[in-house]
């Protein structure tokens, strides 16, 4: 591991101070994904600048109804929280799903939507990797392709030498049920402070796949608010993935019905960013939920879909896998016959 200096600053600005202005430094929540890319050589920072004391560890009511989680409350205490498990099991149950129980106690609301893809290129540093070295190409193409993205990519067998191929896919379980909640994202750097719509926080590989937010360097996750939802909203989470627990999604799903005559329907494990399913949402919107509408509905939404080959035999099995799972999510929230 390369040798780094370590600070722990007395409030948010003092952090937030200290990352702006030293290009080679990094903010540090729970560590669970940071420390990992620390022994890997992924990240090589010269300071690593220690949040988890510094936000608020309190999630509370807000007026409207809503609730506010500060960035420094663990997986564990949110998914646990009653007012999150009651009015919105989405996203107690996207927590669950993921990691461990050892995990969910350290890993933190500001560090779990920043963690970084698990694309086995980006954590290997003997290939090249846009996102790792930008501008060395993707080895990912054509490869191991079983977990990457069928949506937002520059198309099937991009070219794996240009400086923009990137075909890795968000692996935050959380992060997919945020955006399906439109969760706001307070943002503290050094311009002062700014609100982020969640599902606006991450990017797609565009001209610079090293980028995964569209956080500047030295910006602080200070807050996530869960707006409110009526009475008799629904929403659930469903994942599929190799093994029953501690492992990453092939594909999920996060379905939110607030009970307006609209759904939103957040998908995971299929690209650089959690996907909104707005196509698929506009075609259902005020609609009769039924199985036909829905499928219908998630077969507009994927003719978008540009499945990978690769030496596993690629990702094509995730357009069809994809779709049923959102059909199964929506048949347990509000299907209707
Ligand atoms: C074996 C294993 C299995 C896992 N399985 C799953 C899974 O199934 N599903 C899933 O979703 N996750 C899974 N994870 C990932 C885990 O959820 C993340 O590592 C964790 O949520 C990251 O949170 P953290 O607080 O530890 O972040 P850290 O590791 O501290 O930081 C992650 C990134 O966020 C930045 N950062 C941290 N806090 C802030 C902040 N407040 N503002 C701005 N930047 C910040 C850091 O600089 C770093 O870049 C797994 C991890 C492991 C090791």
């Amino acid at each position: 591991m390369k040798p780094f200096s370590y600070a722990r600053p007395a409030d948010v600005a003092e952090a937030v101070r200290t990352v702006a202005t030293e290009p080679g430094a990094v903010f540090l929540g729970g560590g669970t994904n940071l420390v990992d890319h620390l022994k890997l050589g992924v990240a090589r920072p010269e300071l690593v600048v220690d949040v988890r004391r510094l936000t608020s560890r309190a999630v509370v009511d807000l007026e409207d109804g809503g609730l506010r989680i500060g960035a420094a409350v663990t997986n564990a205490e949110l998914a646990a929280d009653r007012r999150v498990r009651e009015r919105y099991p989405v996203l107690a149950q996207a927590l669950l799903s993921g990691a461990t129980g050892q995990l969910r106690n350290m890993a933190t609301t500001g560090g779990n939507p920043l963690q970084r893809t698990r694309c086995v290129y980006f954590q290997d540093v003997t290939t090249a990797c846009n996102k790792r070295e930008p501008g060395s190409g993707c080895t990912a193409v054509g490869g191991s392709t079983r977990n990457h993205a069928i949506l937002g990519t520059p198309g099937v067998l991009p070219d794996p030498t240009a400086a923009e191929t990137c075909i890795a896919t968000h692996p935050s379980d959380m992060a997919v049920a945020l955006a399906a909640l439109d969760a706001l994202v307070h943002v503290q750097g050094p311009a002062g402070e700014r609100l982020v719509p969640f599902p606006e926080l991450h990017r797609l590989p565009d001209d610079d796949p090293s980028r995964d937010t569209v956080l500047e360097h030295g910006e602080l996750i200070t807050a996530i608010d869960l707006p409110p939802l009526a009475a008799g909203a629904r929403s659930a989470y469903r994942k599929v993935r190799d093994r029953a627990s501690y492992a990453f999604a092939l594909v999920s799903v996060a379905a939110v019905v607030p009970g307006d005559g609209e759904i939103r329907l957040a998908l995971g494990g299929v690209a650089h960013k959690p996907w909104r399913a707005r196509r698929a949402e506009e075609i259902l919107r005020g609609a009769p939920l039924t199985e036909h509408a829905v499928r219908g509905a998630m077969e507009a939404e994927l003719t978008a879909a540009q499945p990978q080959p690769g030496v596993d035999g690629g990702n094509g099995f995730k357009i069809p896998l994809v779709q049923r799972t959102v059909v199964a999510t929506v048949r347990d929230l509000a299907l209707e016959a």
